[in-house]
């Protein structure tokens, strides 16, 4: 039995997580999640998993949650809440899933704490990931990774050695605008771009998609979780999301992870890991009944984001911070209506053009970085808009 803190619980990983470990209730067990505000999805699966402690954003949503939870279960708020449902010494492992750098904090206190992660929270990699990844080292524990690309090379890795990878080659499905000229981007709108081909995912990760700076995440993240150098990441435009990742080995050899796009594996993986389980929903892949997959060199400057983030990536030190952190701002103004799509990517441009690098920033230069990004970037945001 395997007694796990979610954090992110009523997100679309979240959710998903909670739905593999209703699947098996004789493998896992819910012992403490951490939300925001979503009472409506959160109070039903407080009942059902009845978890020792639930962390929410704020009081006013610890107010209206007080009489309702299981008497067993504590209540606890803000950072502190989550770090401490990240670290409750009754589970071994966390899945982190919640969205931004918020989920840095927690993720460095359970390693400090000895879980091993499952980590959904790309971002959490992006901001910081030589500071995570030598806590990973010190503590000895796993990070298993969450993000179905990532998840895909993994396991393409196992059994492996790794001075025999000569390259990672991550697939993009290429989002809601895979096939539009840019004189077609600039008239999106929100709607349009939440439209994902491929996955159901949460809004932000889904504008990620279309603009590809969640490829440009995601190639970060391998970066630090297989400790491979940016020069031997590949990006590949794969419209049907079947192949989910692949690794070139130094004989030419290519291993890759292949299915159909469904979260619950990746996240199921995470948890058994290095065993399996069934999945019991899983739709079993006929490549007969697919029939063709396609492939397609990626454009950079039709796909401007990913540009950046490669530059940004290599360029390392506090880059990826402020990439993050104004990419996450500005994702967030498009989605209200105040930015344009094609705004994304020139905001976030301009706020790394602003920004002075600094080099190994440490964990509370990291997080004033952070801060001050989004600082920047709201005030660049409210005067241009
Ligand atoms: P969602 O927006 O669906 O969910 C985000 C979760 O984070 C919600 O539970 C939300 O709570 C919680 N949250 C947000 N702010 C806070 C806060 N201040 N305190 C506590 N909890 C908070 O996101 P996704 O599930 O789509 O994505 C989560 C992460 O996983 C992201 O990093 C994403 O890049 C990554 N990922 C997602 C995939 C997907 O298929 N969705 C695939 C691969 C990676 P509430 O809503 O209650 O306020
Ligand atoms: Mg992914």
């Amino acid at each position: 039995m395997k007694s796990i803190g979610l954090l992110g619980a009523t997100g679309s990983v979240g959710t998903q997580t909670l739905e593999v470990i209703r699947q098996h209730p004789d493998q896992f067990r819910l012992n403490a999640m951490a939300f925001g505000e979503n009472i409506e999805i959160a109070l039903p699966c407080i009942k059902e998993f009845q978890p020792k402690v639930v962390a929410v954003k704020d009081e006013s949503t610890k107010d209206k949650l007080q009489h309702l939870v299981p008497p067993r279960t504590q209540l606890v708020t803000g950072m502190e809440g989550i770090v401490t449902a990240a670290c409750d010494p009754d589970h071994d492992i966390v899945v982190n899933a919640v969205l931004g750098s918020i989920g840095l904090i927690p993720t460095v206190e359970a390693i400090k704490a000895g879980k091993d992660i499952a980590l959904a929270n790309k971002e959490t990699l992006v901001t910081a990931g030589h500071l995570v990844m030598e806590l990973v080292k010190k503590h000895n524990v796993n990070l298993i990774p969450v993000d179905s690309e990532h998840s895909a090379i993994f396991q393409s890795m196992n059994g492996e050695s790794t001075k025999d990878i000569d390259r990672i080659i991550l697939t993009a499905s290429g989002g809601s605008f895979r096939d539009y000229s840019r004189n077609e981007l600039a008239g999106v709108t929100v709607e349009n771009a939440l439209n994902h081909p491929n996955w159901s995912m949460g809004a932000k990760i889904t504008v990620d998609s279309a603009t590809m700076m969640n490829k440009g995440l995601e190639v970060i993240e391998a970066h630090w979780l297989f400790d491979m150098p940016y020069e031997k990441i590949d990006v590949v435009i794969h419209k049907e999301s079947i192949v989910h990742s692949l690794v070139e080995y130094i004989d030419r050899s290519v291993i890759a992870e292949l299915g159909h796009p469904d979260m619950k594996g990746p996240i199921q993986y995470a948890l058994t890991y290095p065993h399996r389980l069934e999945h019991p929903e899983a739709n079993r892949l006929n490549l007969w009944e697919v029939g063709t997959l396609n492939f397609l060199p990626v454009d950079y400057d039709r796909f401007y984001s990913l540009k950046l983030a490669f530059e940004a990536g290599q360029a390392g030190g506090s880059m990826p911070t402020v990439l993050n952190a104004a990419n996450e701002v500005a994702v967030q103004h498009f989605l209200n209506g105040n930015l344009s799509f094609l705004g994304i990517e020139q905001v976030v441009s301009d706020i790394l053009d602003k920004h002075d690098q600094v080099d190994r920033p440490d964990l509370d230069t990291v997080l004033a970085i952070d801060q001050e990004t989004r600082r920047l970037t709201e005030d660049v945001l409210t005067h241009n808009g």
